[in-house]
């Protein structure tokens, strides 16, 4: 059980405004998020950085290097932000994985809705997250995955030592004449 108690918010060495990590906060940067957390005195809360509730007044801030040093202010975790779950960030990316191993394990067409479907997001939604962590559209994924299944299946039929065996198999040791399993009585 973790004991919960107020800390001072009053820096007077280091005010939160001149601190850099504020200006991250003040930008909403998700980049950030999992790096700090920040308090705010006068609504009782913590936030992670990209937080987008209006700005706090940085008097009543206080910054976190730790999610149990945000925690052992006795404050709420935010609503808006839940500063204690995982980023949006990191969300989207096992959203987008698990889409990725869907793409690859299935066999038939998967529909841009049957995808978003799972992750819980609206098509759009989705489509745009996807396109942001892999760079291509799930459509162009899917065919590139395609591509690369097929080559793979070629080359491996394709390899020297395959075609060999093949032809050895097909030719009867010593003869040239078409192989026709002959039967001696
Ligand atoms: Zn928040």
């Amino acid at each position: 059980m973790t004991k919960h108690f107020p800390i001072s918010t009053a820096h007077a060495c280091e005010p939160v405004a001149n601190d850099p990590r504020w200006a991250r906060v003040v930008a909403r940067d998700r980049s950030v998020d999992g790096k700090f957390w920040y308090s705010v005195a006068t609504t009782g809360i913590y936030c992670r950085p990209s937080c987008p509730s209006r700005a706090a007044n940085p008097k009543n801030v206080q910054i976190h290097t730790t999610l149990a040093q945000a925690r052992a202010t006795g404050f709420r975790p935010c609503k808006r932000c839940n500063p204690d779950g995982p980023s949006a960030e990191q969300e989207y990316a096992s959203i987008v994985a698990h889409a990725c191993r869907r793409i690859e394990l299935g066999d038939g067409e998967l529909s841009l809705a049957g995808l978003a479907r799972g992750s819980g997001l609206s098509a759009g939604h989705f489509h745009r997250i996807f396109k942001t962590v892999t760079g291509v559209t799930p459509k162009h994924y899917a065919s590139a995955r395609r591509a690369a299944r097929l080559r793979e299946g070629l080359s491996r039929s394709n390899t020297p030592s395959r075609r060999r065996s093949m032809m050895q198999a097909s030719i009867p040791a010593g003869g040239s004449t078409p192989s026709r399993p002959t039967c001696s009585a």
